[in-house]
């Protein structure tokens, strides 16, 4: 296992402004005190030897800073794999794990200091906390010079436009095969994603002065131009030529044939990543795969916004050579083709009990799980049940013919299976179920989680009577 220490300082201001908390106690806390700091591992056996692990930087809102994977394994951070040489952003309470699995790895927790120096203008609430008054036109889109709405942030430069300007700016770009260059200092683009801690902030000032909100219209325009759902890694020149030399082989080998695109590995059917292609992560196997807007096939789950290439490289009808990851089609696939065998975990909140009486109602019923859930889509899908409570994004826009990932599969089956149970007579459940009160709190309900006997006494597929 590779210890991780030492940092190297890139400049001589010596304020701790962050540390890394190692979550396995044997291991100090290595402290961050410049702007921009390079942390090494290193290798117990040898101790002399060290490699760069990661690069953290402070970003200027220092509610923020940007951390790059230095090291050649994938890492992971806030549950995603970061690759090599990729950037994030992390804040205070982010989790990194030092290499791409759990095991073996040292992870971190990082944290932000709360220091009067940095706090100059901030309102400390709690620890981490922070309240920033920020000055109106600092918020605003340089494209459309209005209030950011749904804010993304293109890195390396972290500047701020809404969603659907910079994707129409993206297009263009992609349209004309050239670098994406940032629209307010044109330094080259090489990943943009959306930015969820300004949205909450664009909001709070569209709150506070509402004479700065947008038209109704005017906000479905730029939403039907949003393009950016998940994060979008774009290309550098840079990288291409570190990764050539993989390819030098393979090269000779297919006898002159071009190389194939450094980031994702393919090219097919006429189609070819330019060099300035910008990429999806998918959230499935951490590969990659052009972002299209030319295709309708669908590299996004509606349910979760997050990217999955399942259903990409299946339309590509492509065998992808096992240097690059990518996921089964099964993974990714509309909600009419799948097929469910058992209750998920997450059903009726989690209460086992509740489980166990709808699996045994339905057998009981004569039918499978499966019988049951394909019966509930088509009325799903007919708009027979009300979707407020569908623990699904765009829950109003999903039929039966979307594809979705795994996770929101899950969701949706849960979700149904609420509805066939408080659709279905008490008398035709099981006889132990048949007899009990409904809890006040409903599904709502919080000491069905930590009291069995509470849980199992009271039913608790219903709606809440009562609130908190
Ligand atoms: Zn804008
Ligand atoms: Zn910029
Ligand atoms: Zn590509
Ligand atoms: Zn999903
Ligand atoms: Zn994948
Ligand atoms: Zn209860």
């Amino acid at each position: 296992m590779a210890e991780i220490g030492e940092c190297s300082a890139s400049n001589s201001s010596l304020e701790n402004w962050a540390k890394l908390i190692p979550t396995d106690k044997m291991y100090v806390d290595i402290e961050i005190n410049s702007d921009e700091t390079v942390i090494f591992s290193e290798t117990k056996s040898t101790s002399v030897e060290k490699h760069e692990w990661c690069k953290i930087t402070r970003n200027s809102d220092l509610n923020t800073a940007t951390l790059q994977n230095r090291s050649s394994n994938a890492i992971i951070v806030d549950e995603t794999l970061v690759q090599k040489d990729e950037t994030t952003f992390i804040r205070c309470g982010s989790e990194i794990v030092s290499g791409p699995v759990r095991d073996g790895h040292l992870s971190f927790k990082f944290e932000m200091s709360s220091d009067s120096k940095l706090c100059k203008g901030l309102k400390v609430i709690g620890n981490c906390h922070v309240l920033i008054s920020v000055d109106v036109e600092h918020a605003k889109c340089s494209i459309c010079l209005n209030i950011w709405h749904d804010v993304v942030t293109a890195a390396p430069c972290f500047h701020n436009f809404c969603n659907g300007c910079f994707s129409e700016w993206l297009k263009r770009s992609q349209e004309k095969h050239t670098s994406v260059l940032c629209p307010q200092c044109r330094a080259a683009v090489q990943f943009v994603g959306r930015n969820h801690y300004l949205l909450n902030i664009a909001e709070d000032i569209l709150q506070a002065d509402s004479s700065l909100r947008r038209s109704v219209e005017e906000i479905a325009t730029l939403d039907s131009c949003s393009l950016i759902q998940s994060n979008l890694v774009i290309g550098s020149v840079k990288k291409r030529n570190e990764k050539r030399p993989r390819f030098v082989l393979g090269l000779e080998e297919s006898g002159g044939l071009e190389l194939p695109c450094p980031q994702c590995g393919t090219e097919y059917a006429g189609f070819r990543c330019s060099p300035h292609m910008v990429h999806l992560q998918c959230h499935g196997c951490g590969g990659m795969m052009p972002s299209r807007f030319d295709t309708g096939i669908p590299q996004h789950c509606l349910g979760c916004d997050r990217a999955f290439c399942g259903a990409y490289w299946q339309a590509q009808s492509l065998q992808r050579s096992d240097i690059y990851a990518t996921c089964s089609p099964e993974t990714f696939k509309p909600i009419s083709g799948r097929t469910i065998s058992r209750i998920p975990q997450l059903t009726h909140e989690n209460n086992r009990h509740e489980q166990d009486i709808t699996g045994r109602c339905i057998s009981q019923m004569g039918k499978t799980l499966q019988d049951v859930i394909s019966e509930w889509i088509v009325r799903f899908n007919n708009r027979e049940i009300d979707r407020t409570r569908m623990p699904l994004n765009h829950a109003e826009m999903i039929s039966a013919e979307t594809p979705i990932c795994n996770e929101c599969y899950e969701k949706l089956v849960g979700f149904l299976l609420y509805w066939f149970r408080i659709s279905t007579p008490k008398y035709l459940l099981p006889g132990d179920a048949t007899e009990r009160e409904n809890c006040w709190y409903g599904y709502a309900c919080r000491t069905q989680h930590h009291n069995e006997d509470h849980a199992r006494k009271r039913n608790h597929v219903c709606r809440p009577t009562r609130s908190r």
